[in-house]
């Protein structure tokens, strides 16, 4: 796809909100402190492009609540209110950076691009990647349409559902590691090969639960925890984040969505509470499957829990956070709350080849 030239120039609009792209030597070590406008004044535009910058945080992306990612999904929402708006561009920090870009995209409702995008190396530095990745995202968000919230990374272009950070510290840091990337972007060129799948989009959270970090007085925000299983491993954490006033629990697996018994009936236990708890994995890549009994998939869903599909645990997470916001002020029924969040973990169902599961499958469905 060849960026459209009909004589308008696009209007970007580009929140910064920190991370390393914007990270300069502290004295013992590095932390967000450039502002959107010198970070943006190290790239060099796209043709045909203008950009006006919202400078709304400061933050190393470890340190994002989730107060941070709802105030930004309002800014997005608001920005995106002005028609004469054609899309946006965040950069962030890339350690929480598929989770705000899975909640956005799940509450995603514009055919106009937002696209996240930030820099392993840090602002200022003579080979560093920021510039080329900045340019490269509004070259994307001013040329693509209907593909949702995108990460664009090191020429690469990928959907936010399924996209982790996968390498800690390499330029091309990102990565689904169950699917294709949805494109490349270089050379003036971006080349879309494929559509993302996505949920019907969800509406936005309450005014409250939007609001800027630290200026509401509302209750607060859901606690969602997540919780890694492993030889050795017992109930104490899980049960630990229930007794915390844990409303989701992700318990982190091993295998296709295994654990033991006892997890099993804490699983059960927390459920009975109205807890949700979804369940992915520590492999990292490949679809849950409800194979094993003893402690497995079959009893951890049996026990009540949903499994991921092929999401691993912060966007598992930010799915069951979303969850138990789009359901504040219903009737508090746990079931429409499981539709929801089964409609949201669900992707695409594509066919693989079969692990031999009681010898009468021939293709586990898997969700992407
Ligand atoms: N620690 C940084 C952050 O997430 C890493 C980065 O931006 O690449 O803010």
């Amino acid at each position: 796809m060849k960026r459209t030239h009909d004589g308008e120039a696009r209007r970007i609009v580009v929140i910064s909100t920190g991370g390393t792209i914007a990270s300069r030597w502290q004295g013992t070590g590095y932390a967000a402190d450039a502002s959107g406008s010198d970070v943006l004044a190290t790239a060099p535009l796209p043709e045909d492009v203008t950009v006006e910058v919202v400078d709304l945080f400061n933050v190393n992306s470890s340190r994002l609540t989730a107060a941070h990612q709802l105030a930004l999904l309002r800014t997005v929402h608001e920005t995106l209110a002005d028609p004469g708006v054609d899309g946006i561009v965040i950069t962030h920090g890339t350690d929480t950076l598929e989770e705000t870009a899975f909640l956005l995209d799940l509450h995603h409702t514009d055919a106009r691009p937002v696209v996240l995008t930030g820099a392993q190396r840090p602002f200022g530095t003579g080979d560093g990647d920021g510039p080329g990745n900045l340019y490269d995202a509004l070259q994307v968000a001013s040329t693509v349409r209907d593909l949702g919230v995108l990460v664009v990374f090191d020429g690469r272009v990928h959907a936010a559902r399924g996209t982790v950070k996968y390498r800690t510290l390499a330029a091309d840091a990102f990565a689904d590691p169950s699917a294709e990337r949805l494109g490349r972007v270089g050379f003036s060129r971006v080349d879309v090969e494929r559509q993302p799948e996505r949920p019907a989009p969800l509406p936005l959270p309450a005014a409250a639960r939007t609001a800027a970090p630290g200026a509401t007085d509302a209750a607060p925000l859901p606690r969602v925890d997540i919780v890694t299983h492993h030889s050795d491993g017992d109930p104490v954490l899980l049960n630990a984040a229930v007794a915390a006033g844990a409303r989701g629990v992700v318990l982190v697996a091993t295998g296709a969505g295994n654990a033991t018994p006892e997890v099993a009936a804490a699983v059960a236990d927390a459920v009975a509470r109205g807890v949700l708890v979804v369940v992915t994995t520590r492999v990292p890549s490949g679809p849950l499957a409800e194979i094993y009994t003893g402690g497995g998939a079959v009893d951890l869903v049996a026990a009540g829990a949903l499994l991921t599909g092929t999401l691993r645990a912060a966007q598992a997470r930010i799915a069951v956070l979303a969850t138990l916001l789009a359901e504040e002020g219903g009737a508090g029924d746990p079931a429409r709350a499981t539709t929801l969040l089964r409609r949201l973990l669900d992707g695409p169902v594509r066919a693989e080849p079969a692990l031999a599961a009681g010898g009468s499958r021939s293709a586990v469905a898997t969700r992407a």
